[in-house]
């Protein structure tokens, strides 16, 4: 399966559910978890499309390391 860029991408387990993420996506595709986190959290899930790269969330999230976004593909030389 192609992902659809750009994306971003959720580290479950830094997660702490606090949602600022989820409130800060302009393009809402961004929510809580049902299930929880080791750490006894809920966590942010992406949709899966509609993210624009615009890095709200990004800048949002108080956990360092929690939300890698995605804008280009890796490619090999
Ligand atoms: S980068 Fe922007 S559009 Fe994409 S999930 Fe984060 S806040 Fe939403
Ligand atoms: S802002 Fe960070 S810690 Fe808070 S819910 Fe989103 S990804 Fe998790």
């Amino acid at each position: 399966m192609e992902n659809k860029l750009p994306a971003v991408e959720i580290s479950l387990n830094e997660c702490k559910g606090c949602a600022l993420c989820i409130e800060s996506c302009p393009q809402t595709v961004l929510s809580l978890s049902a299930p929880f986190n080791k750490l006894g959290y809920q966590y942010a899930i992406y949709a899966g499309s509609g993210c624009t790269g615009c890095d709200a969330c990004y800048y949002a999230c108080p956990e360092p390391g929690a939300i890698t976004i995605i804008k280009q593909k890796k490619v090999k030389m």
